[in-house]
């Protein structure tokens, strides 16, 4: 028997679909059996994705956001794609602090975070293409008791 489950959310890129999608996702992986803090991390790492597609992938317009999660014996892996506008540098990007966008008090820690929080993080963008974020986090590791 496979011990793969998988599943696809799209949605419309609005402010409030950003605590629908991490809820969404905590609930899924709930069959890991995490912890607590494991769920917290989890979270904050899909709402950081998710909010940078809404704020800088669509400049708060129009557009999908779609978050593919995929949990496989411990491991659950998450993918969040726009189609807005990509990052011209991602590594530039990726560094602690660096924001394109200090005018909305933004402090540019969102990957930061998401990096803390997972074990693997990887983005990948095309300016004028999108961007699509993958994560994995290992649930269980720091809890072998079965
Ligand atoms: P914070 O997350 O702390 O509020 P931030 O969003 O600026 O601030 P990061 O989440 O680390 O910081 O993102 C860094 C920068 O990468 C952003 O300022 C933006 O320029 C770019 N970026 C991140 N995600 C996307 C995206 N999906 N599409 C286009 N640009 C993005
Ligand atoms: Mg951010």
């Amino acid at each position: 028997m496979s011990n793969t489950n998988e599943m696809i959310l799209q949605f419309n890129s609005i402010a409030k679909n950003e605590s629908f999608a991490r809820v969404v996702v905590a609930s899924f992986i709930s069959r890991t059996n995490p912890t607590l803090e494991e769920v917290s991390d989890v979270k904050t790492a899909v709402s950081e994705a998710v909010t940078n597609a809404i704020i800088h992938g669509y400049d708060n317009g129009d557009g999908k956001i779609t978050v593919k999660t995929v949990v496989e014996d411990r491991q659950v892996y998450i993918e969040i794609t726009d189609e807005g506008k990509g990052i011209p540098d991602v590594e530039r990007a990726m560094e602690p602090l660096f924001t394109t966008r200090p005018d909305m008090d933004r402090s540019g820690m969102g990957f930061s975070f998401m990096e803390a929080f997972m074990d693997e993080l990887e983005v990948l963008s095309e300016v004028g293409k999108g961007t699509t974020v993958k994560m994995r986090k290992e649930i269980g590791a720091g809890h072998h008791f079965e």
